[in-house]
């Protein structure tokens, strides 16, 4: 089997590393180094995940456990697994894991000192809710105001930093106030588009075009409740739908992969993130072609992120 590439946006195994002290060679989540032989160059993107239950030094203390985690997982695959430090990282060995930190629900902390601390241990992308509110703002289901004066200070303080706000979980008004007062690019991470899909965590056409027009990106998740079908039903034509229709939006240099993996649940005959090979041969044979799908599965991430990562 022909290798392809990839580079996916957004998975949780960092949360299962942590509660169940797993390995990332081989593993019962959706993700590891296994099943990753099949993607080369492989970029993945890891994030630290705060349940909305924590809040202050408790949140941050969690965040720095799961990014421990994947410090844990670089000494146990030297070899195999490496944590992306410079740009030039991004594509040092083929067959490694190239481990993108990420943050989820960093607004937990409140302080937004954390920033600083958290880029220092090579967080480069970071969602400032999850699907409640927090200090920085509300989540999709939480109340409808937008960002507080903390979170304003949050995204001025990660563009000093070279930090990538990511809009994923926001709500419609916390969305504006970034894309308003954005001068760097954003992106959302694991984002279906809620014209097929009408649904608190998919983007409208205006938000996708918000962030295309930044110079941002946009990761397409395997959330069944995201892409509008029932639990087992047809994820490769659903992603589909949801991919033309992000492609009609002048999407083809936006739109990319965001799995979500271990962050939902996925059928087992899947078989966790082989599923991708399958989902490329189904997308060639519904009759896109090769060069646009290498695009979505790795060069419009890979651009985006040799740029932001200095
Ligand atoms: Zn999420």
């Amino acid at each position: 089997m022909i290798c392809i590439r990839l580079f996916d946006l957004h998975c949780d195994t960092l949360t299962i590393g942590f509660d169940n002290h797993c390995s990332i060679y081989g593993n019962d989540g959706a993700v590891d180094l296994r099943r990753g032989r099949v993607f080369a160059p492989w970029v993945q993107a890891f994030a630290a995940f705060i349940p909305d239950n924590l809040r202050g030094k408790a949140a941050e203390r969690h965040c720095i456990a799961l990014l421990d985690t994947a410090k844990r997982w670089e000494s146990e695959n030297p070899d195999d697994f490496r944590i992306i430090r410079h740009s030039q990282d991004l594509l040092q060995d083929e067959h490694s894991c190239h481990a993108l930190l990420t943050g989820e629900n960093i607004g937990a902390v409140g302080d937004i000192t954390v920033l600083d601390r958290l880029r220092a241990r090579q967080m480069r992308v970071a969602t400032l809710t999850w699907n409640g509110d927090n200090p920085w703002g509300s989540g999709c289901f939480g109340s409808a105001d937008g960002l507080t004066t903390l979170g304003i200070c949050a995204i001025e303080r990660m563009q000093k930093l070279g930090m990538v706000v990511d809009v994923s979980h926001l709500n419609i008004a916390g969305f504006w106030d970034v894309a308003r007062r954005m001068k760097c690019p954003f992106i959302a991470s694991h984002s279906n588009s809620a014209a097929i899909m009408p649904h608190h965590r998919n983007l409208t056409d205006d938000q996708f075009r918000a962030v295309r027009d930044s110079g941002g990106i946009v990761g397409i998740n395997l959330y069944h409740a995201h892409l509008g079908i029932p639990f087992g039903g047809d994820y490769f034509k659903a992603f589909f739908c949801h991919l033309t229709h992000f492609l009609s939006l002048d999407g083809e240099n936006t739109v990319c992969i965001g799995t979500d993996f271990d962050g939902m649940e996925l059928p087992s005959i899947f078989g966790g993130m082989t599923v991708l090979r399958r989902l490329y041969d189904d997308l060639l044979a519904r009759g896109l072609d090769a060069a646009l799908l290498d695009k979505v599965f790795y060069t419009n991430a890979y651009r985006f992120f040799s740029k932001q990562i200095a």
